[in-house]
């Protein structure tokens, strides 16, 4: 077995995508200590800051004195309290469903919808950019798999035409978790009514981020798609997954779902601390607006030295390097100047498509941007 693993591990290393742990210190969710310097993290989703603000985590801090830490089984078991059913009511309402379900991760909700829904007798249409979850629950799902290249509608048109009379199930993400470009909705919306397939949209990286009101990518949209999945691990800033659909097909997903009937459910502790956070973002623009400025700062600064980059439609602003050696080299020199944005290499992205994938948050101050462009500067000098 050890010969195994160790071939393993060495082929990754020499292949420069082994992938370690960084250990941050101190870390306040934009910046930490590592090895005793304090760095700036560009790198994670909590995109309004809200894993820390102070109404989030005064709620969390109550509720743990009401919950505990654990929510004991299932859901279905003794798990559900008023903290899952008042998240849920909240989480239709912002979706434009009539229910919600949710989950102990939004891998587990990605899992549970296509698992759930689909069979061997149906086809599953993914954009190829889905994320790992989606893949994984249509592979476990056993419905046959088709991909169509990225944002590429006439393939996915074509694809859909394939099957008449089969159930098909068209699947995106609105915002790509490693290119932070979006998907046509309105496209896809109709092609999904064209050809009655079952529209699922990951909402993983919008909510909270975009739409008038903060409610997703999804907004205005949610007639027109059947499941608008989302986590509470992005700019909700916790930990969770969600789906939200009509009634019938969450008292479906409730029943049929294996990774919500036999996982132990979300503590109740992270419902009230996800709640809470809705609240802040229907109420406090001025985080969605300090965003979207962060957002443009660093798209300028970095395109200015040249970087070369799409415009920004999300908080996620991938510079891509292309080899993964020059990748975790560039990720190293930025370490070094104090920030901190992992080399995002295979299978994370396509091989040869290595990338820093910088995103940014509302809780980034504009020091912290200057930095950021500083050490990109360096980056540039050297070459990379
Ligand atoms: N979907 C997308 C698009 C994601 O980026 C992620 C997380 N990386 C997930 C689903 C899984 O969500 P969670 O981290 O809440 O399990």
């Amino acid at each position: 077995m050890k010969n195994f693993y160790r071939k393993k591990l060495s082929e990754l290393k020499r292949q420069n995508l082994y992938r370690d742990f960084r250990k941050l210190e101190n870390s306040d969710g934009t910046r930490a200590s590592f090895e005793g310097r304090k760095i700036l993290l560009f790198c994670t989703n909590d995109y309004l800051g809200l894993s820390r603000h102070p109404r989030v985590v005064k709620a969390a801090q109550k509720a743990l004195g009401r919950y505990g830490v654990g929510a004991g089984a299932a859901r279905l078991i003794s798990g559900t309290t008023k903290a899952h059913t008042s998240l849920e009511k909240k989480l239709a309402r912002i979706k434009g469903k009539e229910s919600a379900l949710v989950f102990a991760a939004g891998f587990l909700a990605n899992l549970g919808i296509l698992t759930a829904f689909a069979g061997e007798h149906d086809v599953i249409i993914m954009d190829k950019l889905c994320h790992a979850s989606l893949v994984d629950g249509a592979r476990l799902s056993r419905a046959e798999l088709r991909v169509f290249p990225h944002k590429n509608y006439k393939k996915c048109e074509k694809l859909l035409r394939q099957y008449p009379g089969q159930q098909k199930i068209l699947v995106t993400e609105s915002v790509f978790s490693m290119d932070g470009d979006l998907a046509d909705l309105k496209k896809l919306v109709w092609l999904k009514r064209k050809y009655g397939a079952v529209l699922v949209v990951d909402d993983a990286h919008g909510t909270g981020v975009l739409g008038a009101k903060g409610r997703g990518a999804t907004e205005g949209f949610s007639k027109g798609i059947d499941m608008v999945m989302g986590t509470l691990s992005k700019a909700i800033g916790g930990l969770g997954g969600f789906v939200a659909a009509d009634r019938g097909l969450i008292d479906y997903l409730t029943n049929f779902a294996r990774p919500f009937i036999f996982a132990t459910a979300l503590p109740p502790v992270l419902c009230v601390a996800a709640e809470e956070a809705l609240r802040v973002i229907e109420k406090e623009n001025r985080l969605r607006k300090k965003l979207w400025e962060n957002i443009a700062k660093v798209h300028e600064g970095l395109t200015r030295l040249g970087f070369s980059m799409a415009d920004p439609e999300s908080a996620i602003l991938p510079v891509i390097i292309g080899d993964e050696k020059k990748a975790l080299d560039a990720s190293k020199r930025l370490l070094d100047r104090g920030i901190f944005i992992p080399a995002v290499r295979f299978p994370t992205v396509p091989k040869g498509k290595a990338r820093l994938r910088v995103t940014v948050s509302a809780a980034h101050s504009s020091q912290d941007i200057k930095k950021l462009i500083r050490a990109f500067k360096a980056l540039s000098r050297a070459g990379i």
